[in-house]
């Protein structure tokens, strides 16, 4: 009798290896796209502040990659870079190939069609103009490569960096600084925890590409830029600011119900 149940627990355990087993190399196959984000027989373009690999689709390529080379060097000055970082962009002319570089062979079956491009640390993934996908157009693909660099740029500086900030920063540095009063009524201030996710559908949910940006032209008013560019490099409130991230957060509220029609 003890003998059968000494069996059936072994029974059990191989059973549980095989099945884990199975789930680890499923993972690790999900992920082999992600291992280079070179595909084959990539071209570059090596610029003054970037440089674009690329595809078939060669003429997207180089207009994406005049427009980023020329925008990049104001931006990068403005975050105390004197001269050109490890910065690489990769333009990819199916959006799926894109979206399996950052998420492995799963992506394209998220069903993300407005998922056109991503940071990677200091690398930017792109799908190719040329190729924009359902949800976008040739331009919007184009002009989204702006903001991914300015993410690239940030996390040299830090690449731990929150999500609000890092994206406040790209919002605000690629787009300006627009904003209207009436997007409070439809959307709601993000709350404070909302602002500390660290989760990119949090932060679209609770209006974050919204919103964010105000937090650093709030932030830059009031406080110079200076400051905020200590406080992206350091995120420690208290030391840039004497305040607590919350007493910041209540500020930036206040500004916001106080902005102008
Ligand atoms: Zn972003």
């Amino acid at each position: 009798m003890k003998l059968h149940t000494e069996n059936k627990v072994k029974r059990i355990i191989i059973v549980l290896i095989v099945i884990l087993s199975v789930l680890l190399l499923l993972v690790l196959v999900n992920f082999i796209p992600t291992f280079s984000l070179k595909t084959n027989d990539m071209s570059v373009l090596v610029g003054e502040w970037v440089n674009v690999y690329y595809e078939k689709e060669e003429s997207a390529a180089k207009d994406v990659f005049e427009y980023a080379d020329s925008e990049t060097g104001k931006i990068a000055r403005k975050l105390g870079f004197s001269e050109k970082q490890n910065v690489n962009i990769y333009i990819y002319d199916n959006q799926s190939t894109m979206q399996m570089k950052k998420y492995g062979l799963i992506g394209p079956l998220l069903g993300l069609d407005w998922y056109i491009g991503d940071n990677i640390k200091t690398n930017v993934i792109l799908t190719s103009p040329a190729n924009p996908g359902k949800a976008h157009t040739y331009d919007d693909n184009k002009y989204a490569v702006l903001h991914e660099i300015v993410h690239a740029y940030i996390s040299v500086i830090n690449p731990k960096i929150k999500l609000w900030l890092t994206e406040g920063m790209a919002l605000y540095l690629s787009n300006g600084d627009e904003f209207h009063k009436e997007y409070i009524d439809n959307f709601g201030i993000p709350s404070y925890k909302d602002t500390q996710t660290i989760n990119p559908i949090t932060f679209s949910d609770c209006g974050g590409y919204t919103f964010a940006h105000t937090y650093i032209v709030y932030l830059d008013d009031t406080y110079g830029w200076d400051k905020v560019t200590e406080l992206v490099e350091t995120e420690d409130y208290e030391k840039v600011f004497d305040k607590s991230s919350k007493e910041i957060y209540n500020e930036w509220v206040s500004y916001l119900n106080e902005y102008p029609q």
